[in-house]
């Protein structure tokens, strides 16, 4: 496991921020924060809860970091992902684990206002709002700490994710006390806000966004703002912000990117019914009532796979092909479609051609490993693995196909050691080690194999046992 170290950022002490509560007593050491978002992760990584689409998270994952990366404090390590909730929310755990709701996308009406509710939970992870509540009681151990974490979590309207940790009476009450205060909120508002113009995005998003959640409009099908449940918002606090906006000398308006209409109809295409879905684009096309028509085309075609209709969608498909700039997620929706449609060659060229254009776009590498594991291509799905792994050296899931791949050529040895390097970028230690040792008794694999298992299963052991490591 990769850990970062750090201190507390010099550059936002310097940035004349308040330190908040008396530093030597109530600040979780990096190593610890580092080890509570590990807790998360794994909890994050088993969830039925989040989104798996890679183009959903690839599209908040690379938001985020761009935001991240014009923070004050370029060491801090982050994690996004989207929960499935269409509640308005978006939450920072400590170690910089950021989770956005479906919710908040697809209330937000441009790119301008995800980025202000994400650049406020980044401001919270670098000023280490929440780390240093959880230090101030006195938890004695980093996995009570995670506990803590995840069932505050749960108490905040997660509790699925929160899982293992049941809320329990006592998280109740320190829960009140960990709610963020208003001289938090402030402080995150302000960092949130210099990231995200220091990003090249529209400050006024902010405040924008926020008007909404206070009055309560524009709720899609059950999206409620439970934003404001863990952070409290006042008349006073928007008019703060607006206020700050105001001042802001020049910024430049960047577009809202097409990824962003696309990720917020796919998103839209999965609510209600698929027919429901499939009206609701139809209806916004006819009636005019958007302010990306290829957003909507694309969305309707994603409603229409749902619906199984593969010739509608195919049509839609025609539309964007023809009016729409060439973009990844139409390729990836072309070879789909393909798929769906049991055109496998038709769907080999559409991987093919996509990704010689995207060679990056981790769903059409996903969807063209799958493809030729279903066509039982096994050997040139592994080529295809290992040609781009290198790009993605933290994806469990390329290991996972990887696993598949062994075990349908009855490799015992590679099939679990695959399976463990997946578990070890789940966060799963425990369970990477168990697949290592079954990879370790395996009878097949070379003196050469056994030894690399051999060396990377004690490496597994020490990171569980290291007497050395932080409580
Ligand atoms: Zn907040």
């Amino acid at each position: 496991m990769i850990v970062c170290a750090l201190f507390l950022s010099p550059l936002a002490l310097a940035d004349g921020l308040p330190e908040l509560g008396d530093s030597s007593a109530t600040v979780l050491s990096p190593l610890q924060e580092q080890k509570i978002a590990d807790q998360i992760m794994r909890q994050v990584m088993a969830s039925d809860d989040v989104v798996s689409d890679a183009e959903v998270n690839d599209y908040v994952q690379n938001l985020g970091y761009r935001l991240a990366s014009h923070g004050p404090d370029p060491h801090q390590q982050f994690n996004f992902f989207v929960v499935k909730d269409n509640t308005i929310n978006a939450f920072a755990m400590p170690g910089g684990v950021v989770g956005v709701h479906t919710g908040l996308i697809i209330a937000a009406d441009t790119e301008s206002e995800v980025a202000g509710v994400l650049g406020h939970e980044i401001g919270h992870v670098v000023q280490h709002h929440l780390a240093r509540m959880l230090a101030q009681q006195k938890i004695d151990s980093v996995v009570s700490m995670a506990t803590m974490a995840l069932a505050l979590l749960a108490a905040v309207g997660n509790p699925q994710l929160g899982g293992g940790a049941m809320m329990t009476a006592s998280a109740n009450a320190i829960q009140k006390q960990l709610d963020y205060t208003r001289d938090h909120e402030r402080e995150a508002d302000r960092v949130g806000l210099q990231i995200m113009t220091d990003s090249g995005f529209d400050p006024h998003g902010m405040p924008a966004f926020f008007e909404v959640l206070q009055k309560g409009t524009r709720f899609v099908q059950g999206t409620a703002p439970s934003f404001l449940r863990t952070h409290p918002l006042t008349t006073e606090r928007i008019t703060d912000v607006r206020g700050r906006v105001e001042q802001m000398s020049s910024f430049k308006l960047v577009e809202d990117s097409q990824e962003f209409y696309y990720v917020r109809a796919k998103l839209l295409a999965d609510l209600g019914t698929p027919t429901q879905a499939v009206d609701s684009f139809r209806n916004n096309l006819q009636e005019k009532k958007y302010t990306n028509e290829a957003g909507q085309h694309y969305g309707l075609a994603i409603a229409l796979m749902r619906k199984r209709d593969f010739t509608g969608a195919a049509k839609e498909l025609d539309w964007l092909k023809m009016n729409a700039p060439v973009h990844a997620m139409i390729a990836n929706l072309a070879a789909n479609i393909a798929v769906a449609q049991n055109k496998p060659e038709q769907a080999e060229k559409a991987f093919i051609t996509g990704l010689a254009i995207f060679p990056n776009h981790r769903a059409l590498i996903y969807g063209y490993a799958e493809h030729l594991l279903a066509l039982n291509q096994v050997d040139n799905a592994l080529k295809l693995i290992s040609d781009k792994q290198s790009s993605f050296p933290d994806d469990p899931y390329f290991y996972e196909l990887i696993s598949k791949a062994y075990t349908m050529q009855g490799k015992v040895l590679l099939r679990h050691q695959a399976q463990g390097e997946a578990y070890v970028r789940r966060y799963h230690i425990p369970k990477a080690i168990e697949q290592m040792d079954l990879a370790a008794k395996a009878t097949d694999g070379d003196f050469y194999q056994h030894s690399i298992v051999e060396a990377r299963l004690s490496q597994l052991r020490q990171l569980v046992d290291d007497p050395k490591k932080p409580k």
